[in-house]
């Protein structure tokens, strides 16, 4: 699944620890415990994520953000390994693997 994201999220730790941990292979976490997150604004649809894509499935929407620019969304979404690369080539930060957050255990 694409989140799409308010600019807040990229002040989130959160958002570069699970960018840091996925490009290192630090992160023992599945992919099923991961999610692809875009944080409209930031996206100027310059199309790197989707010509680096190794599973070809993201796309670009008929949406657009307040700047003009077309959004990209996942047209397969179980066809996506989470492996960031759409994160790692987005010069600014717009687009990126995280990990799901988890309900917090109640005792
Ligand atoms: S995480 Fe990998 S497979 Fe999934 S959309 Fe991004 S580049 Fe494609
Ligand atoms: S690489 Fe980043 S800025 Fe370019 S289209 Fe993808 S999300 Fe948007």
């Amino acid at each position: 699944m694409l989140r799409f994201l308010d600019t807040l999220f990229i002040e989130s730790l959160g958002f570069f620890g699970g960018r840091l941990q996925a490009s290192t292979g630090k992160s023992d976490m599945k992919p099923e415990d991961k999610e692809v997150i875009i944080i409209p604004e930031r996206c100027k649809g310059c199309g790197f994520c989707i010509e680096f894509c190794p599973q070809y499935i993201l796309n670009k929407t008929t949406e657009i953000n307040s700047k003009g620019y077309h959004l990209v969304y996942i047209s397969n979404d179980s066809k996506c390994t989470k492996c960031d690369m759409c994160g790692m080539v987005c010069p600014d930060f717009a687009i990126g693997v995280v990990d799901i957050e988890k309900e917090p255990c109640r005792s």
